[in-house]
């Protein structure tokens, strides 16, 4: 087993416990993109303690913030939290909140309302061009926040102005809140809307640990195109009861639940 797939496990026990203690949803949200957040913080991404103000530190951008529990547990990874700092995701008053906020270390931009995370990126990934910095900049995506128009204005304008050290990842669970998001609104051929916009588009299995670091590791300054990932991906992935059953966008796991879940995703 890869180092990040251990650690995959280890997030998706953590995500489900804090959702249970905080009475929070969007657990198979934070479920659903969990491999692709244990790869890029386990193996990727230039980011730790001690760079966190530094210039040319890598940038990651959780444009799906439901998902924040996610990212959470990666900054404990990366000791930018610390373990105990998780009792209180969803607490009143706690940094860890519901959405991520940049007042906690580790986060880039404030996300939640759908759409932001890429026009934002650009101009992140602009201005290291302009100051001549070499780091990446990589935002993470829902499929349903693709209906948003500020995703293709921002999708023309990163290969318009070649934007090669950007790199955007969808988390494509075939849901969005309460619907199928193919039928919500149209989104396919995503592959084809993405190339044709001027991205290198590579598609992939989302949980497959392999083909999310081949997917990702190309990506630099040098580049011509933007690059994007469209990851296939299971909602609720890792917990058989809750895959690919919507009611888990916003149920909350009880007790039994936890207990069955973290039997089933077995220790590390
Ligand atoms: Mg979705």
């Amino acid at each position: 087993m890869r180092e990040t797939e251990k650690l995959a496990i280890n997030f998706r026990a953590k995500v489900i416990e804090m959702s249970h203690t905080a009475k929070t949803a969007h657990l198979a949200s934070s479920l659903s993109c969990i491999d692709i957040i244990a790869v890029l913080y386990g193996q990727i991404l230039n980011i730790n303690s001690n760079n966190l103000l530094s210039a040319d530190r890598d940038r990651f951008i959780l444009s799906k913030g439901h998902a924040a529990a996610a990212l959470y547990v990666a900054l404990v990874h990366k000791k930018i939290l610390n373990e105990s700092d998780l009792d209180t995701y969803g607490q009143v008053g706690s940094l860890l909140e519901e959405h991520p906020s940049p007042k906690l270390p580790g986060v880039e931009a404030a996300t939640g309302s759908l759409g932001h995370g890429l026009p934002f990126g650009c101009g992140i990934a602009l201005a290291g061009r302009i100051r001549g910095l070499d780091y990446r900049t990589f935002i993470l995506m829902s499929d349903g926040e693709c209906n948003e128009g500020s995703v293709w204005e921002a999708a023309m304008f990163a290969a318009g102005k070649r934007l090669g050290s950007l790199c955007a990842l969808v988390d494509f669970n075939k849901w969005q809140a309460t619907g199928r998001s193919r039928e919500v609104l149209a989104l396919d051929p995503l592959i084809d809307k993405f190339s044709s916009f001027g991205w290198k588009v590579h598609e992939i299995d989302g949980h497959d640990h392999e083909q999310i670091t081949n997917a990702v590791s190309g990506v630099t300054v040098d580049n011509e195109k933007p690059t994007m990932v469209i990851a296939h991906t299971v909602k609720g992935k890792g917990v058989s009861f809750m895959e690919d059953d919507n009611n888990w966008h916003y149920r909350v796991p009880t007790s039994e639940e936890v207990l069955a879940a973290k039997v089933e995703l077995g220790g590390v």
